[in-house]
């Protein structure tokens, strides 16, 4: 088979046809024969206000008649400015300064390159980094670097990727929070590497694409000791949990702990256009100042404060307070909570609730072969991976079509196909 278009995670002499879309509106994807879908996973999890929302497809429309993009470099534009003193207004206080790139993966480089940039500046070169098992942030080199050892890309790409730390993730199991073997494996880890340890990068609350593995807000605190502690920087990755997905404006909210940096993606551009954020507290933006061994931060991509994704991103932070999204995502939950953690069938071995995210976590993924055209001629679209069938809607899906989407992820754990895949 000859194709074009090249795409992503597939084998492409055996990939079926993408299912085309011709239109989408609100939750919604319509496809060329008419049928209406239900996006169950807002497009990678991005399209967090639904598609075409007026209200940001206005604020483009006048962007775009004004200009969408000219470069950061010598030139400025209002929606970058403003988008800046926006993000800075809605994080922690230390937070201070915001470094526009292109896409999540981009962001995390750049926390990445910064944190080494910094201690390099301060006559302490690091530039190893330790990161969680089971993690995910993105498919650049640097982030590949940080990903789960085994179940990443380092075999594909050895060589290519710097070979990092990991430590076992504590689980929100109860006994992690309060001081279990695992902690004193990170602080272990944290003890022997801190000479060369540039920062600790995690995913707070919530590994999305690593299994939706949770942990506790408790943790978060004690990372935040060890870091102070070992003098290493932290790195919190909210490309997925950011911008309300976990039911508080950010996941450290709930924790109430405040990274070194902080990466922002996905649903701050609302699934409309390419952009990412990296924030960093004043002490890093200081490390960068005149008479430093390196006192510019080399990064700057073509795109970076692209005027067009800016307007975007604070026509949909604008959406937070004039149509109350967070307590849509507390409804959302609440439905999730009710209609999954009853789910007490063979094949099923745990359901979690977080926000606006649903697992359904299965005993082996053949379980799950078929569930996108099941999900389908139910009006729903579904992605699953792995041993994980998930809903992370859009934050406008109804409770209609919430009941819609969690009836769909039932009846395929009741259905014959699910139960008759043999595991031993
Ligand atoms: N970090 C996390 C936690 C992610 O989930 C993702 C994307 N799924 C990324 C980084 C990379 O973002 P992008 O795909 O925009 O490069």
């Amino acid at each position: 088979m000859s194709r074009k278009l090249w795409l992503p995670y597939a084998q492409m002499q055996t990939a079926p046809e993408l299912i085309r879309v011709v239109d989408a509106q609100g939750p919604h994807l319509i496809l060329q024969d008419g049928q209406r879908l239900i996006d169950g996973i807002s497009s990678w999890w991005s399209v967090i206000h639904g598609y075409a929302h007026p209200k940001i497809n206005a604020a483009a429309k006048e962007q775009i008649d004004r200009f969408s993009h000219m470069m950061m470099c010598g030139l400025g534009n209002d929606p970058a400015e403003q988008l800046a003193e926006r993000l800075v207004e809605i994080t922690p206080e230390p937070l201070q300064h915001v470094f526009f790139s292109d896409s999540g993966s981009v962001g995390v480089e750049v926390a990445m390159k910064m944190a080494v940039q910094y201690w390099g500046n301060q006559g302490t070169p690091k530039s190893r980094f330790m990161a969680f098992r089971h993690a995910y942030h993105g498919d650049t080199t640097a982030c590949m670097s940080v990903a789960d050892p085994s179940e990443g890309m380092h075999s594909t790409f050895r060589g290519l990727s710097p070979e990092q730390i990991f430590a076992p993730m504590p689980l929100d199991c109860g006994q992690c929070a309060g001081g279990c073997d695992h902690l004193a494996q990170v602080e272990r880890l944290l003890v022997q590497h801190q000479h060369e340890l540039a920062a600790v990068i995690i995913e707070p609350l919530i590994q999305c694409a690593g299994g939706f593995r949770r942990h506790s807000p408790r943790f978060l605190q004690q990372l935040r000791q060890l870091c102070d502690r070992y003098n290493t920087l932290l790195i919190f990755d909210e490309v997925a949990t950011g911008f309300g997905r976990t039911g508080s404006m950010f996941a450290m909210d709930q924790a109430q702990v405040c990274p070194d940096l902080l990466v922002l993606g996905k649903g701050l551009t609302c699934g409309y256009s390419a952009h990412a954020a990296t924030l960093a507290c004043e002490r890093i933006y200081q490390g960068f100042g005149p008479g430093t061994n390196s006192p510019v931060f080399m990064h700057g991509p073509t795109f970076m404060g692209n005027a067009l994704a800016c307007r975007i991103a604070l026509a949909g932070l604008e959406l937070f307070s004039q149509e109350n999204r967070l307590s849509d995502v507390g409804r959302i939950e609440n439905q999730l909570k009710k209609g999954l953690s009853d789910l007490s069938i063979q094949g099923v071995v745990d359901t979690r609730v977080l926000g606006a995210i649903g697992v359904i976590e299965v005993d082996h993924p053949d379980r799950l072969i078929g569930v996108q055209a099941f999900a389908m001629q139910r009006g729903v679209w579904l992605r699953p991976f792995e041993r994980y069938l998930y809903t992370m809607p859009p934050y406008i899906t109804s409770p209609e079509e919430m009941t819609q989407v969690i009836e769909t992820m039932r009846a395929w754990c009741e259905s014959d196909s699910f139960q008759s895949v043999g595991v031993r």
